[in-house]
């Protein structure tokens, strides 16, 4: 199903919560790199994509119920084979309905394995004044503790853009910090641009969080995607 259809089909249903698989389809469809998710409905359908996909390969649960995956051990990354992929499934179900019980399973979210990168947050909200506000910050404690992150109006400017990046504390570990090598700011903005648009163009998203974002000294992907939609 295309993108913008995806969100009606889920606002008829009375749903709220897009999952990770429809996320970054509709993210990816913007031309937003993520690292793309396959749906499986079985153990076997979650070996059979594992292994189209390639080694090392996640499994994360997918369900419109459950926002944070890894709390009720729905992520399971780094597996190395298909018996790796089998067990993780079966574990993941254990955990899940223990975790998270009476949730709506739609199945398992199959995808590569990211390489290493800094982890940052990029998402939306919509601010009872302002509409919708980009956020931009970098990841993990950072963002949770020191609530290091940026804000600005949509549509952003590319100047917008260029500031937020820059004005955040951590900056430096952006930009080639002791040595590091820097990664690539040009693809953050642009990111950020695509963002603003992608939200603008489409109303019915109240919020939109990814998070974690992976930047390199060559692009971007997002390893983690949530939509939330409003009501019908
Ligand atoms: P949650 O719903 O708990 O936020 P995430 O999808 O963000 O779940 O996964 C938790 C963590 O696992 C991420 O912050 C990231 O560090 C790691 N991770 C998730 N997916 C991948 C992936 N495809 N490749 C590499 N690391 C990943
Ligand atoms: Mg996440």
């Amino acid at each position: 199903m295309a993108g913008n259809d995806m969100i009606t089909a889920a606002q008829d249903a009375g749903r709220r919560l897009l999952t990770e698989v429809e996320s970054k389809q509709l993210l990816s469809e913007a031309g937003i790199p993520t690292t793309s998710a396959l749906l499986a409905t079985s153990r076997e359908e979650a070996i059979r994509l594992s292994s189209q996909i390639g080694f090392p390969a996640v499994l994360k649960i997918a369900s419109t119920n459950i926002a944070h995956k890894s709390d009720v051990g729905g992520v399971n990354l780094n597996l190395s084979n298909e018996d790796d992929v089998g067990r993780a499934f079966d574990e993941m179900m254990d955990a899940v309905s223990t975790g998270s019980p009476g949730a709506e399973i739609q199945g398992v979210s199959v995808q590569a394995m990211a390489r290493p990168g800094i982890e940052l947050v990029m998402g939306m909200s919509k601010d009872p004044q302002f509409g919708p506000v980009i956020m931009f910050g970098l990841g993990g404690v950072l963002v949770e503790v020191l609530k290091d992150v940026a804000f600005r109006i949509v549509p952003l400017t590319p100047r917008d853009a260029a500031e937020m990046i820059r004005e955040i504390k951590g900056f430096p570990v952006l930009d080639g910090y002791r040595g590091q090598e820097s990664v690539d700011i040009a693809a953050l903005e642009q990111g950020l641009l695509q963002l603003s648009r992608f939200v603008d163009e489409r109303p019915t998203i109240k919020e939109l969080d990814l998070n974690p974002v992976f930047a390199y000294s060559d692009g971007l992907t997002v390893v983690d995607a949530r939509i939330v939609l409003e009501d019908a």
